[in-house]
Order: structure tokens, then sequence, then C-alpha cells
């Protein structure tokens, strides 16, 4: 293949059809109200390890939601419990407690 000097991206697209799920569903049951989460971002607005570790609820979430368990787990170890994303989000999730749930579900996994 020639040589452009510059590579193009392998795709992030995700099959939804084929990502495993199941664990989400799981979570679904326990946490219902992570279904009212509208993906705003006060929570990562509000996080202090966002800036230096990049913790962010809302991306947490949004991988789960797409069966991304790897990247969602690793994220987990960077979160303090101070529950400042809690105070400040407006669907009014209880995210701390969503958080101990996903550590609970996902590290027995
Ligand atoms: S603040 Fe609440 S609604 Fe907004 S992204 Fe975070 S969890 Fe979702
Ligand atoms: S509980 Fe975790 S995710 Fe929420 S603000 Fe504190 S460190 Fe960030």
């Amino acid at each position: 293949m020639m040589d452009f000097g510059f590579k193009i991206s392998p795709s992030s697209a995700i099959n939804l059809d084929n990502a495993d799920l199941s664990l989400y569903d799981e979570l679904c049951k326990a946490e219902p109200d992570i279904c009212k989460c509208m993906a705003c971002g006060s929570c990562s607005a509000a996080c202090p390890a966002n800036r230096f570790s990049g913790m962010s609820v809302r991306k947490l979430i949004i991988d789960l939601q797409r069966g991304k368990k790897k990247e969602a787990v690793k994220m987990l170890s960077d979160c303090m419990l101070c529950g400042k994303c809690t105070m400040v989000c407006p669907r009014g999730i209880n995210t701390r407690h969503l958080i101990l749930s996903i550590c609970k579900l996902y590290k027995e996994d």
C-alpha cells in the first residue's frame, strides 16, 4: 500500500446488536434511575477527579450502555466517592450509589 505519511484511524463504530448488555440490564434493575440520565455532563464538570484522571459518570454510563465494560471498570478506580456528582445531577440520580452498584456488579463478574 502506498505511504501517504498518515493513517486512517480505525473505526470506533459499535455494533449494538453484538454488544453484550446483560450486565447493563442487571444494573438497570438494581438502579432504575440510570435511565433518567440525559448525558448533560454536570456530574463530570463537578467531579474533582475529572481534571486529573478523566473520571466522568456521564462517560461511565455511556460506556456501559454500549457494552464497553473494560473501559468502564478501569474508570471506576479513579472515583473517590466524594458524592459531588450526586449533588449537581439535575435528574436527581444518586450517582454515588450508582457507582457503588456498578462496582459491585461489574467487579464481581
Ligand atoms: S449530571 Fe445526571 S443527568 Fe447529567 S450526565 Fe450526570 S448522571 Fe446524567
Ligand atoms: S463521587 Fe466519584 S465520580 Fe462523583 S464527583 Fe466524586 S470522584 Fe467524581
